[in-house]
């Protein structure tokens, strides 16, 4: 089995296709991949060899080599981490396992059109070669195999591939990119070196270039192009906004700035820091109607990446977070199960739940633009927490912001907070609306008695909003209610004035509940109209006509 031609997989060859279409404005990107890449590989030798020393075999180093060939018309991309074996080329770049190249796929072709930039987050980005090459070779060879062992793979990115055994001196993988015609530019020195600064810049591992002699490269000198320094680990005095931001976008392959962020040490029996940012635009794949696969958040153990633990490290509902945490007194063998039930493990993941909501808190009261954009992006996905986090149930629902019929038209600028400091005298509760959509809410005939009274109602009309209130009855002492719901409260006079109307309407209302007797259960004078003639009430434990709907929707 030396030499073999195959096909890719049908997926492989349509994000070859969308993707070389749709990143053309932005080709630099492929290099942040391919380093990205190289830096992975790193990492896992890093980790293998905790257990397994021998497998550095006297090359502990790890580092990142970026080259080009003007005669050749080459660039490569070159690092001593883990390599692959045959069987691991075929596996991670010959198919596409991830379901986040479906995701890819179907951002790209479909309504809401994904930015290409955005490759690296869907476990893609191997691809982006293709966007300047039009034949990519990779040679590689596992750390641990032998020198025969090494694996030549290549392609033009239409189709097929073909797979060699070679014979490969060391351990690693170099990526070499045959340039299309028109892509000289990367073949000038500095083009890759202000890529490299631009995208890569917090690389942990040194990146390095040969030092450019006339256009030419001398691979006797190399120079290192990044800071290859631990961010985390530097005290914050020593970082500039630029370092955090420049480190947010390498690690969450984005080319926003992150909105805010927040870095801290804890010192004590267990000692860890953590870096965490909020983004300031949803990743495509929260935007496409959210996967539970989370990436984003990278487990460390003094230094040495163990994996993406964000499933461990946060709830569901805080999944937009990105960053990293770096633990001291973690086992560096720990596998994913022992994660899972490790005492210290629970409390660095509530000091992270408590950071992101203190930073939430800071950014609510300081930055309210800034806070504004975080509702816009993930202001549903933090709803989810009143349900998920029964525990910081009252502080999410500080941080929440809805429309009101004494607010800003739809613009959801309400706290609960504002809507206690409004509540007339007497007043015990948060009374509030569901709807379908902001008009149908604000138009509801169940609040014509409330408003004539000058009582202010919540006017919620985000799908997750029924399901949310389902776990949100209370809020700093006040129940929160439906204005659909039960009775509303009326004071002595109302009371009369109903009992007078009930009586004169007597006949009537006996006629309406025979004609509507299988559709309704009762037929009642209520003073929750002022205007409308009559509308559809709930008994207290009926549930919203809207969650009804839902459920109907889902076939329940
Ligand atoms: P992702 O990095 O998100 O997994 P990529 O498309 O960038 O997606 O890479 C696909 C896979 O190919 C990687 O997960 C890894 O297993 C393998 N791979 C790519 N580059 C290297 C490399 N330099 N060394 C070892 N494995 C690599
Ligand atoms: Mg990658």
């Amino acid at each position: 089995m030396t030499q073999e031609t195959r096909k890719f997989e049908a997926e492989v060859s349509q994000v070859l296709h969308l993707v070389t279409h749709s990143l053309y404005s932005h080709k630099e990107i492929f290099l942040r991949e391919l380093i990205s890449n190289a830096s992975d590989a790193c990492d896992k030798l890093r980790f293998e060899s905790q257990s397994h020393p021998e497998l550095l075999d006297g090359d502990a180093e790890l580092r990142i080599q970026v080259s080009w060939d003007p005669e050749a018309r080459t660039i490569s991309v070159r690092d001593n981490g883990v390599g692959m074996s045959r069987d691991e080329v075929v596996a991670n770049i010959g198919t596409v396992a991830s379901s986040g190249t479906r995701r890819y796929l179907e951002a790209l072709s479909g309504e809401q059109k994904a930015d290409a930039r955005l490759i690296g987050q869907f476990g893609v980005g191997f691809y982006s070669a293709f966007v300047v090459a039009d034949r990519v070779t990779v040679l590689t060879r596992r750390a641990g195999s032998a020198a025969s062992e090494g694996v030549r793979w290549e392609s033009d990115g239409k189709g097929e591939y073909s797979l060699d055994d070679v014979e490969l001196p060391a351990r690693g993988t170099t990526v070499i990119l045959h340039l299309k015609a028109d892509e000289d530019e990367f073949l000038q020195p500095w083009t890759l070196r202000s890529t490299i600064a631009k995208y890569s810049d917090h690389v942990a591992f040194p990146i390095r270039m040969p030092k450019d002699s006339d256009g030419k490269p001398d691979t006797d000198e190399w120079e290192t192009i990044n800071s290859a320094s631990a961010l985390w680990a530097r005290p914050k005095s020593d970082i500039s906004d630029e370092d955090y931001q420049s480190f947010y976008k390498a690690l969450g392959h984005d080319f926003n700035d992150a909105l805010a962020w927040t870095h801290n040490r804890v010192e004590g029996s267990q000692s860890f820091t953590t870096l965490l940012y909020i983004p300031s635009q949803p990743p495509f794949d929260l935007m496409m109607g959210g996967s539970d696969e989370r990436k984003g958040l990278k487990l460390y153990i003094k230094r040495v990446f163990i994996m993406d633990a964000a499933e461990e490290l946060l709830p569901k509902y805080l999944r937009f977070v990105r960053g990293v945490v770096d633990a001291d007194d973690l086992p560096l063998n720990v596998s994913r199960e022992i994660l899972q039930k490790n005492r210290q493990l629970d409390r660095i993941r509530g000091a992270c739940v408590k950071r992101v909501l203190d930073l939430l808190e800071k950014l609510s009261r300081d930055e309210p633009a800034k806070f504004t954009t975080f509702l816009d992006a993930f202001g549903n996905t933090l709803k989810e927490g009143i349900v998920e986090d029964a525990g910081n149930r009252e502080r999410i629902a500080k941080l929440l912001r809805f429309a009101s019929t004494k607010g800003e038209g739809a613009g959801k600028t309400v706290s609960l907070d504002d809507y206690i400091g409004r509540m007339q005298i007497g007043q015990d509760i948060i009374w509030y609306v569901t709807a379908d959509s902001y008009a149908a809410a604000a138009g509801s005939p169940q609040l014509e008695a409330l408003k004539a009274k000058g009582v202010e109602v919540l006017l919620m009309f985000d799908r997750i909003d029924e399901w949310m209130l389902g776990y949100l009855n209370e809020y700093e002492g006040k129940r929160l209610q439906n204005v659909a719901k039960g009775e509303l409260p009326l004071d002595e006079a109302d009371k009369r004035k109903q009992e007078a109307a009930t009586q004169a309407a007597e006949p009537l209302l006996a006629r309406i509940k025979t004609l509507l007797s299988d559709r309704v259960s009762d037929v009642r004078v209520s003073a929750r109209l002022t205007d409308s003639p009559s509308c559809l009430a709930l008994a207290d434990y009926d549930m919203a006509p809207h969650l009804a709907r839902l459920l109907r929707e889902a076939g329940q």
